[in-house]
């Protein structure tokens, strides 16, 4: 998860530019990739419009705030940016400037029309499937009373939303995000995404393809592929068939340029034989895979409805460790769902321990309005969950170290993303997604390099680049001691 401020590769103006010149887009984006990449996507569909970037909301024409549901209280956060957000735009008002208020994203597909109800500084609310319509319902919005659009239009957004500039892409850097596909019907019953996304969508394999190779020829090197279910991918291929996400990526490796490809987020059930070999026969896949699992005990798992046992996962983590020995793996949990008892918290944790993941995410469960879980008995207290918490998180940060510490005197290609702090120091992304600090010269942007690891910080590996190694794939975490 993440939260932040979004600049979008838009061109950019003086803060002080003249008032009757382009107008000025701010977007703060909430949550996960999926939200990154379509503040990206409303950011293109603007700038066909002539907006450019604003470094801040004082700045902007149009705000517009790309929510998340996956948190606690999430509705309630934006209510309460919002009513900063009317103090800002009061202000310009009597400056005699006028500031348009967008809220987009999940919460604004499960709230609605209460948006504008309760905060009316609010002049769009505009659903995850309505993106392409954004400069119309700007200028709708633009005559007052607030315009809402939370349809699941018959139209397919990602044929009208325009493609990013060649600017745009090269602002945003050597990686991409590229959603294909959205919605999900598994219905755990923890989660909002089945009611705030729909159903679940494939896009077309030659438009990803087409997207991808605009991203490549302006110089990214790697691609994740998301999606809320992205494993469940099943896009009509060129040949009229429904491919599968393995066949897709065999297809997205090909497209000159393309030196790693990723996948995230995937559910357990979904990881067909194909997607398991991939692991093995593709060299440009990388071998860390995010398989959230939520919780080691069936009894829990059972009632999340997550289809799968724990037995079924550790199945699955041993063909794929046996497709891709060097694979390294990661995961989500939910502690203190209705009803976890102490040994199903043990066996959580257990299987933190067993599976030897080299990171996770832990979260405390919260009910979501709406989802099946919010009104089962057997809540959880507050005050068992954050020790529920503290110990899980404990255990994951274990694993996480113990496998950042066997990464030390390694040598992994590392691509190299941008300019660190210091003079003629690059960051990059090891296959693990560590973020590796070397001293490179700027021009290794955008390369794959050797990088020998030196040193383990807390947050960072430290390592040399090292031109003769040329190696290609990491060798069998086996060999790694601790993971
Ligand atoms: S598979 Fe993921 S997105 Fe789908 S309902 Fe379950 S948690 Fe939500």
């Amino acid at each position: 998860m993440q939260e932040g401020t979004l600049l979008a590769g838009l061109p950019r103006i003086d803060a002080g530019a003249d008032a009757r010149g382009p107008r000025r887009l701010f977007v703060k984006s909430y949550g996960c990739q999926m939200n990154v990449y379509d503040s990206q996507r409303m950011a293109d569909a603007l700038a066909r419009e002539g907006f450019v970037a604003a470094d801040q909301p004082d700045d902007a024409d149009v705000i517009i705030l790309n929510t998340c549901h996956i948190r606690e209280k999430a509705a309630e956060k934006v209510y309460s940016e919002l009513g900063r957000l009317r103090k800002l735009k009061d202000g310009a008002a009597t400056a005699g400037r006028r500031v348009m208020v967008a809220v987009a994203g999940c919460v604004a597909q499960a709230e609605g029309e209460e948006i504008i109800r309760r905060a009316p500084v609010v002049d769009l609310v505009v659903g995850p499937q309505s993106y392409h319509r954004l400069p119309d319902l700007l200028a709708r919005a633009e005559l007052g009373g607030g315009v809402v659009d939370t349809e699941f239009p018959a139209e397919d957004k990602f044929t009208v939303l325009p493609p990013a500039s060649r600017a745009a892409i090269r602002a945003r850097g050597v990686t991409a995000f590229v959603t294909v596909q959205e919605g999900c019907d598994k219905f755990c019953t923890f989660c909002v995404v089945p009611y705030t996304r729909g159903a679940e969508v494939s896009r077309p394999v030659v438009q990803i393809v087409e997207e991808v190779s605009r991203l490549a020829d302006a110089g990214v090197r790697e691609v994740t592929l998301i999606g809320q279910n992205v494993n469940a991918y099943h896009g009509a291929g060129p040949d009229g068939r429904p491919w599968t996400l393995a066949r897709l990526m065999t297809r997205v490796a090909e497209i000159p340029g393309i030196a790693r490809l990723r996948y995230t987020t995937s559910h357990p059930r979904d990881m067909l034989d194909d997607l398991i070999a991939a692991h093995r026969d593709l060299p440009q896949l990388m071998p860390f895979l995010h398989l959230p699992v939520q919780s080691g005990s069936d009894r829990i798992l059972a009632a999340m409805n997550r289809r799968h046992t724990r037995a079924d996962y550790l199945r699955l983590v041993e063909r794929l460790r046996r497709a891709q020995p060097a694979l390294a793996l990661s995961s989500d949990f939910i502690v203190g769902f209705p009803g976890e008892g102490d040994q199903d918290f043990r066996d959580t944790v257990g299987l933190v321990e067993e599976v030897g993941f080299a990171g996770a995410f832990s979260f405390k469960y919260s009910p979501r309005p709406g989802t099946p879980a919010a009104t089962m008995e057997s809540q959880a207290p507050e005050p068992l969950k954050v020790e529920r918490l503290a110990v899980l998180q404990a255990a994951i940060d274990r694993r996480q170290a113990a496998f950042n510490a066997g990464c030390l005197g390694r040598t992994f290609d590392v691509l190299m993303e941008k300019p660190g702090r210091r003079p003629v120091q690059l960051v990059g992304r090891s296959p693990y997604l560590q973020a590796v600090q070397a001293l490179a010269p700027p021009q290794m942007i955008g390369q794959v390099v050797p990088v020998t690891i030196v040193e383990v910080g807390s947050n960072s590996l430290f390592g040399v680049v090292n031109e003769a190694s040329g190696r290609t794939r990491p060798e069998p975490l086996a060999a790694v001691p601790g993971a």
